[in-house]
């Protein structure tokens, strides 16, 4: 590995715990502030006592940190274990009795040199660039918002104006013709569908060949990304694990997208706007749980600019898990111990909930009505027996398609675009001849009648029976 991956890799590494309140900032400030000493032509290495007070300047003024001078100590005696930072003759520094680390009063007597690797001070001198991949990094992941004089008090003003999410790597629109090119260039796993690159910043992979498509929901440019694991139930562990945190987080992901015989390309950056669990068809071809992460593309990581469409979507949805699975259970799931009656009305309520939606415009509520809409069309196969349901039908072709199903056509008895609902009660199963009677016979006036009173009849027939 180039010396260049390896600082990318271990600064992507570099991802203090979460407590309550959030991140603790130390270490990643130390770093920025070395950084910034690299670009304003400074020695490799520093005093504690300059580190203590210009670090807990910062600590104050960025972290909120009210004892500095203690404060600065942690970082700069923590970042070596990252292979970030050195500290000359550390091993004669008295440690706390617990050996961790030396007092204030140890490194204040001994006012010890501390800095950056050589190898990584040489590289970040000889490259601007990389000087600023490394803060950008770094402020994407912990400083975003960006606070109001941060890069100023860092001496990065003048390099990173302007240039904070495009000094990111890879950039958007790049292309590979396979996921070991992309790992061979930016580091990460190569097979995982969601994972990080040596970065630190969250990836997902979306390859139109398979195992599954990734839809773009329709009237949005938002994508429905199916979760880590190919078969059996999914769980929130890895890959999904990590979804979870982006979308509580609100940081946005990379979207890489591979169309059917193209090339991969990073796409657009995303964040995570819903997350819902529904029924799908694992690898192994039997059906089990999945997540749908629900990604809406954003300009750049960085969160001023996000669209306020997405900031709505943000604040509109409860960041809950929306589970489907519950409700939406498909026909070929059986349970035993559901009658037929009742799973017919448990998909029918689940449609009715979908469908007392449809005025609603926003994307959050699209979203939720494409990902939920087999459920009243699942009602209405339920409900037929897979005949057609036409009382004047002059008879249901037996043939059945290459899938073993009928040949069946789910119909709304008026049609959607003129404001019928989306529920059973107003749909109607058909064979292709009664379709064709209902779209274009003569008679389709009172055919459609006819078909809006049996859909009404048979519904409320499903749903008062004892079955
Ligand atoms: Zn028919």
């Amino acid at each position: 590995m180039s010396e260049e991956k390896s600082l990318i890799k271990r600064v992507g590494e570099l991802s203090p715990a979460e407590r309550p309140g959030g991140k603790p900032l130390h270490r990643p400030l130390l770093l920025l502030w070395a950084v910034g000493q690299v670009w304003k032509r400074q020695t490799r290495e520093h005093r504690w006592s300059t580190v203590r007070d210009e670090l807990g300047k910062l600590l104050n003024d960025f972290a909120g940190v009210t004892t500095p001078r203690q404060a600065a100590l942690y970082p700069f005696w923590a970042l070596q274990t990252s292979g970030l930072w050195e500290v000359s003759g550390a091993e004669e520094l008295s440690l706390t009795s617990e050996r961790r680390r030396p007092t204030l009063a140890a490194l204040d007597s001994a006012d010890p040199l501390a800095g950056l690797p050589q190898q990584d001070y040489d590289a970040l001198s000889r490259e601007p660039a990389l000087t600023a991949q490394v803060a950008s990094i770094l402020l994407v992941k912990f400083f975003n918002p960006l606070p109001a004089g941060l890069l100023e008090a860092l001496g990065l003003n003048e390099l990173m104006a302007g240039c904070v999410d495009t000094a990111l790597h890879p950039q958007l629109g790049e292309r590979f013709d396979h996921r070991t090119a992309i790992q061979n260039a930016y580091g990460g796993n190569g097979v995982m569908g969601i994972t990080p690159l040596a970065d630190g910043i969250l990836t997902v992979y979306s390859d139109d060949k398979g195992p599954y498509t990734d839809a773009r929901v329709p009237d949005t440019d938002w994508i429905a990304y199916t979760g880590d694991g190919l078969s059996g139930d999914q769980k929130l562990t890895h890959g999904n694990k990590n979804m979870r945190l982006y979308q509580q987080q609100q940081r946005a992901l990379r979207y890489w997208h591979k169309p059917y015989g193209g090339r991969f390309s990073f796409e657009s950056w995303a964040v995570i706007v819903q997350c819902r669990r529904r029924w799908g068809i694992g690898e192994d071809k039997l059906w089990r749980r999945e997540y749908v992460w629900v990604l809406a593309p954003v300009p750049s990581p960085i969160k001023a600019t996000w669209p306020h469409e997405v900031w709505d979507a943000l604040t509109e949805d409860t960041g809950d898990i929306h589970d489907d699975s519950l409700d939406v259970i498909p026909n070929e799931i059986v349970d035993e111990a559901l009658s037929k009656a009742e799973r017919y009305r448990q998909l029918s309520e689940a449609a009715e909930r979908t469908s007392a939606r449809r005025q609603d415009r926003s994307k959050q509520a699209t979203v939720e009505r494409y990902l939920r809409s087999k459920a009243a069309r699942d009602a209405v196969i339920l409900r037929s027996g897979g005949r057609c349901e036409n009382p004047t039908c002059l008879g249901h072709p037996d043939e059945l398609t290459d899938a073993g199903a009928p040949l069946l056509q789910i119909d709304h008895v008026n049609d959607l675009a003129r404001g019928g609902p989306d529920v059973p009660e107003f749909m109607i199963a058909l064979c292709p001849n009664c379709h064709a009677l209902k779209t274009h016979g003569r008679n389709r006036r009172g055919l459609t009648a006819l078909l809006l009173e049996t859909a009404q009849v048979l519904h409320s027939v499903f749903e008062t029976s004892e079955q």
